[in-house]
């Protein structure tokens, strides 16, 4: 989630973190499965970009409903200044579904092919992976929190400066 945070900080409201998480979710499905079944692959056609778009396609599909659904849960009862801070609309266009979903799937299998051997991200054109290990585990994970924090710093930086009108 740390660059999905990151993301979310630079494109703000046309990108959709939740949208961005709902793609994680379906993508470990084949993995978890794997491990609980110890049956097929453990990464497999889920972690290769044919099977990211058709993930992608679905969470965008889907996704537009879970966001409205959390969005009424989470109810937005905000003073001002909060509101500045965490109001986000309450239902998200299409585009933004679509690109969250695909920013999720694609960089979820971009990641995983650093760190699984088995990923084969281009299948069946190129069946090797040739991104396996070109940062260390260690580095990845701390790439991936530290993209979270600066995204969460930013993030919040941006909301609480915007709408504040320079004095004359
Ligand atoms: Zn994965």
């Amino acid at each position: 989630m740390g660059p999905g945070i990151l993301i979310k900080a630079i494109l703000q409201g046309f990108f959709s973190l939740i949208i961005f998480g709902w793609a994680q979710v379906w993508m470990d499905i084949q993995p978890l499965l794997a491990m609980l079944t110890g049956k097929g692959e453990l990464h497999g056609f889920s972690h290769t970009y044919i099977g990211a778009t058709l993930i992608a396609i679905f969470c965008a599909l889907t996704g537009k409903w879970i966001y409205k659904v959390i969005m009424k849960m989470c109810g937005q009862n905000f003073t001002e200044y909060q509101k500045k801070l965490f109001a986000v609309s309450g239902n998200l266009t299409t585009s933004v579904c679509i690109t969250s979903a695909f920013i999720g799937t694609f960089s979820h299998v971009l990641l995983d092919s650093i760190m699984h051997g088995d990923v084969e991200p281009f299948y069946p054109i190129i069946p090797t992976n040739h991104l396996h290990l070109l940062l260390s585990i260690e580095g990845l994970y701390g790439l991936c929190i530290y993209a979270g924090i600066a995204g969460g710093a930013i993030y919040f930086t941006i909301r609480s400066l915007r709408g504040i009108q320079p004095r004359p």
